[in-house]
């Protein structure tokens, strides 16, 4: 009995690896390619796709043979899958948007990140991190897990972690009888027993990271956009509960205070981190704390802000005040040695535009080969994927996108991309 099933087993694993569809192989020639290992482009070259892995990267154009695709690429540039840190699946911006908390079913949120995950998808963002929404982020990356929705592969915080009346309090600016007063299960801490409540509710609902909103924000319906909004034992137990859960914490912060908090209580990434102080980077660097900028957040939502009516009273003035700043504070950053992760915001502004970001970036002072590299491996080792994804490489995932010109010399070229396999599946050709 013993026997036959091992014969089984042998015969199985046998028709699996002769059989056809296994075996046709995509051959994907390379105008210019680059692997995000190093920081030069190499002419003619061919990547050669197995089902869901690359299982060779070589030089010029190999001829197909058997039942080999191949993808012409020749006249472009191909790179990795882009990997963006901070996305919301869940919303996007418009004029008076606010009100879609009391008129959304949770369908309806669910139908629009659907839409959305896919639009990120196709604009060459073959990972992402979720960083906020109702939980329906859970949903969706399973969703897309199971091949049901086709979008990027995410990981997702679910529900951000917030203080009562904070920056992602569900119920910010609520008529009084609607308030009602959320706890740990939604998101909502006073004490550390509370924080170590709510990232327990996040692992019991799926969660990949765990959020915490460490300062005020600007889209909350709030009057202070930078404040502290953890005490320092609140934000310790945050991270200490996700440590046992194999968590990383990643930390929205506009105000100096609360940043240098959260980096001493060991989160491994700082958003936005508009008034990061010297004392703030020399504590980054310290620590080893990454800092994703989300500078077309910034300028979005300033933009947004002079429209009349796009924003509730108690945000515009925040959004003014702290948007444009965030470039410049990325230029100090970058130059002053912060270790920094590519991060957009996307939802904030339309879905779809995260590689603007690159620009802003360049503009700013960063290299373009940099800014593009913080948007590969370092993102992908900051997920814990660095086996997996980040660059292209035998035995990686088919994560691989093309774009018509040589990204280091134009670097709006990535706000076109033209081709997007993910998985070793083409999205867009
Ligand atoms: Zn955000």
């Amino acid at each position: 009995m013993k026997k036959q099933y091992l014969n089984l087993l042998a015969l199985t694993s046998l028709l699996l690896t002769t059989s056809p569809l296994l075996a046709q192989r995509t051959l994907l020639h390379c105008g210019n390619l680059f692997t995000g290992t190093g920081n030069d482009l190499q002419p003619q070259m061919t990547v050669v796709v197995e089902g869901n892995k690359i299982t060779a990267v070589q030089k010029g154009y190999q001829s197909p043979s058997g039942q080999d695709r191949v993808v012409d690429l020749k006249n472009k540039t191909v790179l990795p899958g882009l990997i963006d840190m901070h996305v919301h699946l869940e919303s996007q911006t418009r004029r008076g948007g606010q009100i879609d908390a009391f008129t959304q079913n949770v369908p309806d949120v669910a139908f629009q990140a659907a839409s959305y995950a896919k639009t990120t998808l196709l604009a060459g963002f073959t990972t992402v991190r979720d960083l906020g929404g109702s939980g329906i982020n859970i949903a969706l990356r399973n969703a897309v897990n199971r091949g049901l929705v086709e979008g990027p592969r995410i990981f997702t915080v679910g529900k951000s972690i917030a203080t009562t009346g904070g920056h992602a309090d569900p119920t910010n600016g609520y008529r009084r009888d609607l308030m009602g007063d959320p706890g740990p299960a939604e998101g909502v801490i006073n004490s550390p027993e509370d924080a170590r409540k709510a990232v327990r509710q996040r692992y019991k609902e799926g969660a990949d990271l765990i959020k915490i909103t460490a300062t005020g924000g600007v889209l909350s319906n709030a009057k202070d956009g930078s404040g502290p909004q953890f005490t320092p034992e609140e934000v310790k137990a945050v991270v200490d509960a996700a440590k046992d859960y194999g968590f990383v914490v990643a930390a929205h912060a506009h105000g100096a205070e609360g940043m240098k908090r959260a980096i001493r209580a060991g989160v491994q990434t700082i958003e936005h981190g508009t008034y990061m102080d010297d004392e703030a980077i020399e504590l980054f660097k310290k620590y080893g704390t990454y800092y994703v900028p989300t500078i077309i957040a910034g300028k979005t939502v300033a933009d947004s802000a002079r429209m009349f009516g796009y924003y509730p009273a108690l945000v515009t003035p925040k959004a003014l005040a702290i948007g444009p700043k965030i470039q410049a504070t990325f230029g100090k950053a970058y130059k002053a040695g912060v270790k920094i992760a590519f991060g957009t915001d996307a939802g904030v502004y339309i879905h779809g535009y995260n590689a603007k970001e690159f620009e802003y970036m360049v503009e700013a002072g960063m290299p373009p080969v940099e800014a593009i590299k913080s948007a590969l491996l370092n993102n992908a080792r900051l997920l814990g994927m660095d086996a997996q994804i980040g660059s292209i490489e035998t035995g990686k995932l088919a994560d691989i996108i093309a774009v018509d010109e040589n990204p280091v010399q134009n670097i709006k070229t990535l706000q076109a991309v033209r081709f997007v396999m993910k998985d070793g599946k083409v999205y867009k050709q």
